[in-house]
């Protein structure tokens, strides 16, 4: 595990050296909401600590003691807070290339507020 890497964006946005509008600021985990929404409610949930994608935080064996466990709660908690968990939400890790992912620090978009077509793009 890497704890921060100085280049990375989203490690800038957990320190707070990087502005963001938060929505979850906790001990382990952020979200803040996504500077280029896809829909009404799109905000990122991470962890601080610097894990390239979600099959890297995987492989990392679990040092951080249930951090991924923590990180799908949150996306939970902030689809609750966002009046989206009855009319119902999409939870994505872009991973690699082809899935577009475009910022190597472990994200997921929790996404909602409108009614999204399947299979995605
Ligand atoms: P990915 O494409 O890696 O799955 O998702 C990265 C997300 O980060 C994109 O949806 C993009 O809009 C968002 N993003 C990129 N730069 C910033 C930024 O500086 N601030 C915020 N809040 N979101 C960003
Ligand atoms: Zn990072």
């Amino acid at each position: 595990m890497i704890v921060s890497v100085p280049e990375c964006l989203f490690c800038g946005i957990a320190a707070g050296d990087v502005p963001a509008t938060k929505v979850a600021d906790g001990e382990r985990i952020v979200a803040f909401r996504d500077i280029n929404p896809q829909a009404p409610v799109h905000v990122l949930v991470i962890p601080r600590d610097h894990y390239p994608n979600v099959a890297a935080l995987v492989a990392a064996g679990d040092p951080g003691k249930g951090l991924l466990d923590e990180l799908i709660a949150a996306a939970g908690k902030v689809a609750a807070a966002e009046g989206i968990e009855d009319s119902g939400y999409r939870v994505v890790f872009n991973t690699g290339p082809d899935a577009g992912q475009s910022v190597a620090h472990v994200h997921a978009h929790v996404l909602g507020g409108r009614a999204m077509a399947w299979p995605p793009g």
